[in-house]
Formats: structure tokens, sequence, C-alpha cells
């Protein structure tokens, strides 16, 4: 429920109504604008009832949120939220992108991708410590000393980092060493998972689920936000579809629908959405002009020889050429990219 107070609303009735709110057992929530202070109840909305605060003189308006997804829902918040990654900004008009490879495999391999990275223009670094893989035999990441590496590539070439965690037990070394959290699409419904990010300050990208839908997605944000970390990026990142023809079906519907909906960012990551290097500028450009806010981009300073994903990540020069290319469409949807 969203309780909008007049103007003239003393301090002293907002504290009583959020105090009334949380004697009820709802989550009471304070929202104080420059015109007016806005008051949120979260749980079993027809207890409030009891309250009748429709019928307060200094209440303007009580509204219920429809969405099964309430502080992520545009009805709480109509302003885009931003959602910054060290100097990255995505939201609210910023548009940045994320590139590197789809894991940390040497100090050398990402030094060098994480220099292209850096001169191309990109915004943040990505590469995977932790890689959740489908196979038990495929290269599962070097852990800790895969966070490490990256933290000290960080440093060198002045990018924010973002990696993949996949249990709670990893979070505290994340957090040490990395700028943002990634949960990965096999995660997106790890709710202890989620829960555990919510308690912490640091961003996180949250990919969709490769079957999950994108209502799955809003409430699995909801965790997180709930928990008191309200710096999450969607991410689309291609679903299973009865297509076999790339990786995965790559849903821009999304995009727009999110945007609709829901006031946090959202990024697409092409590489996954298509598994293919070649199609990833095109879906790329096309991402940029339904709404994105960022991007997520795998690349390697030699595909050829990377332990996971090289077929569908860029080499230095297509990634030079790649963040030279989008620049017009970003332009072109006035959006914002340092
Ligand atoms: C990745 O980004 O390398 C990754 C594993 O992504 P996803 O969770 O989307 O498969
Ligand atoms: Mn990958």
């Amino acid at each position: 429920m969203i309780i909008v107070l007049k103007p003239e609303a003393s301090v002293q009735l907002t504290n009583d109504i959020l105090k009334q709110i949380e004697s009820l057992g709802l989550k009471p929530l304070h929202m104080p604008g420059k015109e007016r202070v806005v008051l949120g109840a979260l749980g079993d909305e027809r207890v409030l009832a009891q309250l009748n605060l429709d019928s307060h003189p200094m209440v303007e308006s009580v509204t219920p949120i429809l969405a099964p997804y309430k502080l992520v829902s545009r009805e709480m918040n109509p302003e885009d939220s931003v959602v910054s990654i060290g100097a990255a900004k995505f939201g609210g008009g910023h548009f940045s992108v994320i590139g590197g490879p789809c894991a940390v495999e040497s100090y050398d391999q990402m030094s060098k991708t994480a220099q292209t990275v850096r001169t191309a223009g990109a915004h943040a670094l990505r590469g995977g410590a932790f890689k959740p893989r489908t196979s038990p035999y495929s290269f599962q990441g070097l852990g800790l000393e895969g966070l490490e590496i990256l933290a000290r590539v960080s440093r060198e070439v002045g990018l924010p980092t973002v990696t993949e965690v996949v249990q709670t037990s990893d979070i505290e070394a994340i957090v040490e060493h990395a700028s943002a959290f990634q949960v990965g699409a096999r995660n997106m419904q790890n709710f202890e998972l989620l829960k555990a990010i919510g308690q912490t300050t640091t961003p996180v990208i949250l990919k969709r689920g490769m079957a999950a839908k994108v209502e799955d997605l809003l409430m699995a944000a909801e965790y997180v936000v709930s928990e008191g970390n309200p710096n999450v990026i969607l991410c689309e990142r291609g679903i299973k579809t009865f297509e076999t023809a790339t990786r995965n079906t790559l849903d821009l519907n999304a995009i727009p629908y999110i945007k609709s909906k829901s006031h946090l960012p959202v990024i697409v990551d092409p590489s996954h959405g298509t598994g293919i290097r070649e199609f990833v500028p095109p879906m790329a450009r096309a991402a940029i002009g339904c709404g994105a806010d960022g991007l997520i981009v795998e690349t390697h300073y030699d595909p050829s020889v990377a332990l996971s994903d090289g077929k569908q990540s860029l080499d230095p020069e297509q990634f030079v050429e790649f963040m030279k290319e989008i620049r017009p469409f970003v332009d072109a949807v006035r959006k914002a990219m340092l």
C-alpha cells in the first residue's frame, strides 16, 4: 500500500502512522520527498483497512500496490533508479558497458584482456572466479586466487569489477575483492543467496534464469531489495525456447516490459543471449534500441584459447570496434555513456 500524506502533515503524524503500520505486522516504509511524504506498508494489505487511513484528514491518497513485487515496482517508485558500480552508472539515462572474459584464467590473460576493455572505453571489467558449469569436468574457475587476480588487475587498469557469486560462503571474499556481484542464471532463485546479498550494500547484477518468467526475475530482485540492498541491476541473458539455432533466445521483449513495471536498471548480455560472437554486435544494438541501460559482453585477448565461452567472446579488435559502433546508438536513444 502506498500512503501519500498531505504537505502539511507533521513529523509526529508520520511517525504515528509508521508505528501503527508496524503494530499490524506490516513492514513500514518511509519515503520523504521534496514536496510530500510517502509512506508504504508491505505485507497483507487487507489488515491496513483497520486504520481507516483513507478518511484521515492529513492523508491525500491510499493506493494498493497491485504488482506481487512491491519495492522494485514502478508503482512504488515512478522514477528510474540509478545503480553505480564504481564510476559506471546504469539507469536513469546512464548507459555503461561491462566487458571481460567469461572466467578469470590467469593474471596474464586477465591483464591483457582488461587493457583492451579499458582502451576500448568500456566502464567495468567482468571475470568469473567461481564458475557454475553444466559439466563437473569443465573448468570451474580459480576461486579465491581468481578474485585476487581480478582485484589486482582492477587496480592496475582502474576499472570496477563484476564477478559471479555462487554460494553465501563466498560473499565476504567477493565484497573484499570486487565491486559488484553477478548472480548467474542458474542461481536466480537461490533465495538464501539472494537474502544474504541483500544484507550487503554491494551492487548486484541479477541475471534472468533461463527458464524464468520476467515476473520471477522481479520477485528475485524483491528478495535482495527487501533485505535492504537497493543496488540491483537486472540482466536479460536469453532463455531456453524450442529454438536451438542459437545458444539461447534473447528475449528483448523483456526490456520494455521490465522498464514499464520496475524502476530498476536493466542490462542485456548478448554473449550468452546468442552464443555466437558475430551476433553479439547486432543484438547489442537492438538491446540499446529497446531501452537497455547497459551491456555485459564477453571478450578475451585470444578467444581461441579461452577456457570457457570462447565461441561467444569478442577478440580485442572486435571489442574495440564494438565500443565505437554502439556509441551512435546510445546517442540516438539520448542516454549518456561516459
Ligand atoms: C557468465 O556470465 O559467464 C554466466 C555464466 O552467465 P549466465 O549465468 O547468464 O549463464
Ligand atoms: Mn560465460
